[in-house]
């Protein structure tokens, strides 16, 4: 599949949750914060292209071209093929998650995606523009040398992706008792809720069951739709930018701020 093919799906999936965002709102009163989102969003599109660096499954396309893929699940049939192929995926962007909440220096980039006081479709693709790169030379790498996977699967985890576009949707919708079975807005807006009893919870991406066998899981109550964010938020797309060394800059703008003028 293109990448320009992928850019439409995701377009066009985004128009029409915005359009489902209006109608059926968690928060009437939290404010989108579109620029910044905008412009971590092309950041990423833009350091994809000159790092050379790939997405999921056109990094295992690639691998797979090379000779790799130690498992080869082409001769299943490919609903088989593909669920396994998405289970390993998914696993493995929950292992990178859990990893970006434990590791100081990935928190360093991870946050900028949980500083977004507005959550809503479009905090999906914000992220710092150097997530990609990462997952690029481990999970989707060692996911790319595990499997040998036909193009149909790596279509089918494609479309079930665009899912994650829901999961941040500013959406009144999360699935009750079966929470378990499959991410929702609410489900995954207590993973960036402000509340401390919701911290270190729901990281899956699709998949909550990660969650329930690692002691991670928290169902939400029927109705809770918790305010999201951080304390410290990007004050503009030139921080998003610099995210994980802002702070070398505020302090340079307050020593400014701070000389006597004249
Ligand atoms: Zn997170
Ligand atoms: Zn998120």
């Amino acid at each position: 599949m293109g990448g320009y093919f992928g850019i439409v799906l995701m377009a066009t999936t985004g128009a029409v949750l915005l359009g489902l965002e209006r109608l059926w709102p968690a928060s009437r009163t939290q404010r989108g914060e579109w620029v910044n989102n905008s412009a971590a969003f092309l950041l990423i599109l833009l350091a994809q292209v000159l790092l050379g660096a790939f997405w999921a499954t056109s990094e295992t396309r690639l691998v797979n071209g090379l000779g790799g893929g130690l498992v080869d699940l082409r001769g299943l049939p490919w609903l088989a093929g593909a669920a396994i192929y998405l289970i390993a995926m998914d696993l493995g962007e929950y292992a990178f998650h859990r990893a970006q909440h434990a590791f100081p220096w990935l928190w360093a980039l991870h946050s900028l995606h949980h500083s977004d006081r507005g959550l809503n479709v479009t905090t999906t693709q914000r992220h710092f523009w150097l997530d990609p790169a990462i997952k690029s030379v481990s999970i989707w790498l060692a996911v790319a040398l595990l499997f040998k996977v036909s193009q149909p699967m790596l279509t089918f985890y494609v479309v079930v992706s665009l899912y994650n576009f829901v999961s941040h949707a500013n959406l009144r919708l999360g699935f009750g008792p079966v929470s378990w079975l499959w991410n929702s807005p609410q489900y995954h807006r207590l993973h960036h809720s402000t509340d401390e009893t919701h911290y270190n919870a729901n990281f899956a991406a699709l998949l909550p069951i990660f969650d329930v066998v690692t002691g991670a899981y928290h169902r939400p109550r029927p109705g809770e739709f918790p305010a999201t964010g951080l304390e410290d938020r990007a004050v503009g797309p030139l921080e998003v930018m610099v995210w994980p060394i802002r702070g070398v800059f505020r302090r340079g703008k307050a020593s400014l701020e701070s000389q006597p003028i004249g």
